[in-house]
């Protein structure tokens, strides 16, 4: 598992935005659909050159061309499946309220993954989604609660963190969904070799996942719900599960995978199980699965009886339990 990965980090390959910035590309032109063209085709050749490219940077290269893109989608913002319509480039809002990107934290973090402690994780403020029981609610809800950083700074600190002895840089919320081009200036100045980890409820468009095709390296996402009811209700999310599932087809063809699932209290038939055959079904059971039992009723989850508890062992056993009978590896 995470075999790239480790990889990247014995120094054996390059992380998947480093190669992006070695694929030459001849102009970014003015117009989006011809940046579009000229982006399929480099992913072609990004995908036959990925082991056998130079050791220097091309310019302009193909993260230029992705960012121009992503700026591009940001004067009618569909960077996510709300598909707002917003100029965020003035200062428009839509859902998730981000104007500009803010960093609300950043801090070496290790209460993740095994194989992804330390984490360089940084925090962005504002979410597309409104989960009840966030328990990030003070910056996920308040998308200005985090200071603007320069993107050069910020590649600055990165690099800092790394040579401390970070393993990855872990993006995350809020949701690092609406600040998708801020994240690609950020790492246009980026010279680490660090796996780029992208932390995500996994609401991204159908055009943002093409775009981060070729520059993320593990997502780590978070499949919440086993259906559409519960996510409209706890999360204020439609089309949930035809997004994200479709999400997570998209992510396993494109780079690693390490699927989080919280589970909730009273939700294991609805939710956990559902997700858990869904998971068996499309990806098989070798996928990285983490099965979260930490819950705890935080923000709003004091109104909706069924969540305003902490989970209990039987319920967790119960999905741990299921998900072995599967043929799933749980670690416990
Ligand atoms: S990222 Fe924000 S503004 Fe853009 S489509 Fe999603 S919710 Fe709307």
């Amino acid at each position: 598992m995470l075999e790239r990965y480790f990889k990247i980090l014995r120094g054996e390959v390059l992380p998947n935005f480093q190669i992006a910035k070695r694929i030459q590309v001849d102009r970014i032109p003015s117009s989006l659909d011809e940046k579009l063209e000229i982006h399929a085709e480099k992913m072609e050749e990004l995908r036959e050159r990925r082991e056998k490219v130079e050791d220097c940077e091309a310019k302009p290269n193909l993260l230029d061309l992705k960012l121009s893109i992503l700026q591009d989608y940001s004067k009618s913002c569909n960077l996510c499946e709300r598909r707002c319509g917003v100029n965020r480039g003035e200062g428009e809002i839509g859902f998730c309220r981000v104007r500009e990107a803010r960093v609300a934290s950043e801090f070496l973090h290790f209460g993740e993954e095994p194989e992804l402690v330390p984490s360089h994780t940084i925090f962005f403020a504002g979410c597309n989604f409104n989960c009840v029981f966030c328990q990030n609610w003070d910056i996920s809800q308040y998308p200005e609660n985090g200071a603007i950083i320069e993107p050069v700074e910020l590649s600055r600190i990165i690099e800092f963190r790394f040579k401390g002895g970070s393993r990855n840089l872990n993006l995350v919320g809020g949701e690092p969904t609406p600040n998708a081009a801020y994240i690609l200036e950020v790492l246009r100045e980026l010279k680490a070799n660090i796996p780029i980890v992208w932390n995500s409820n996994m609401y991204m468009s159908r055009e943002l996942m093409q775009i981060l095709d070729g520059v993320i390296d593990i997502y780590l996402t978070d499949f919440k719900y086993g259906n559409d009811e519960c996510a409209l209700r706890l999360s204020n999310v439609p089309k949930y599960m035809e997004v994200v599932s479709r999400n997570h087809l998209l992510a396993a063809k494109q780079c690693e995978l390490i699927i989080r699932h919280l589970i909730l209290p009273n939700h294991i038939v609805c939710c956990s199980k559902p997700v858990i055959d869904w998971i068996e079904k499309q990806l098989g059971t070798d996928v990285y699965l983490n099965l979260m039992d930490q819950y705890r009723p935080e923000y709003k989850a004091m109104k909706h009886k069924e969540i305003s508890r902490f989970l209990r062992f039987d319920e967790y056993r119960e999905v741990v339990e299921y998900a072995l009978s599967k043929g799933f590896k749980i670690r416990l």
